[in-house]
């Protein structure tokens, strides 16, 4: 099985410019490169979890998600660095799809896809319904903290492991997080000593 690492587009991956499918716009935020090199190398795939519902809106085409997904896929190949997925949800929010964030749909279409082990994956958004679309599937759930969550409603589906503030933090506490041997972490005391000595 796989591992991956899903990440919201607009405000997470990619700053969020409202509607925006220029290619010319699109740049990848500061430190998503080292930070991705640095989780592809412990074996994480690269999955895009998306909302469009400029789709359903009439603002853009499929057409145009496609040249924005080859634009991104083009800005990490400079990295070296492959796109495994691109999964968007084209539907309004009264549509009731099962894809659209919060929901898990797409997660959980895209770990068939790839035959993702979503126990041993990370959901990255800078909203809290990426939190719960990725806890919901099953993943753990960072969130990057840019100011863009409005509302912070914390209950059991919309519960972060934790909250970075950089793409530098997210890389540094995911190694950290996979680097404690399953032995420890299902003893309470041990992983105690280990959790203070992050801090
Ligand atoms: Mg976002
Ligand atoms: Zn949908």
């Amino acid at each position: 099985m796989q591992k991956a690492i899903f990440i919201d587009k607009d405000g997470t991956l990619i700053p969020n410019i409202a509607y925006n499918v220029n290619p010319d716009k699109i740049h990848l935020m500061a430190g998503v490169q080292a930070a991705l090199r640095q989780l592809v190398k412990q074996g994480y795939k690269i999955v895009i979890i998306s909302n469009q519902p400029g789709i359903a809106h009439g603002y853009f085409t499929t057409t145009d998600i496609t040249r924005v997904e080859q634009k991104i896929g083009a800005l990490l190949r400079e990295e070296g660095l492959m796109l495994s997925g691109f999964y968007y949800c084209p539907h309004l929010p009264a549509d009731q799809c099962q894809c659209r964030k919060p929901r898990p749909g797409l997660i959980k279409k895209a770990a068939r896809d790839l035959q993702i082990d979503l126990q041993g994956s990370w959901m990255i958004g800078d909203i809290m319904d990426d939190i719960e679309a990725g806890n919901r599937a099953g993943c753990q759930s960072i969130l990057l903290d840019n100011g863009n969550e409005t509302i912070w409603k914390f209950d059991r589906n919309r519960q972060p492991e934790t909250i970075c503030n950089s793409w530098e933090e997210i890389a540094a506490y995911i190694q950290r997080r996979t680097e404690i041997p399953e032995e420890l972490l299902k003893l309470p005391t041990a992983t105690h000593r280990l959790v203070s000595s992050w801090s």
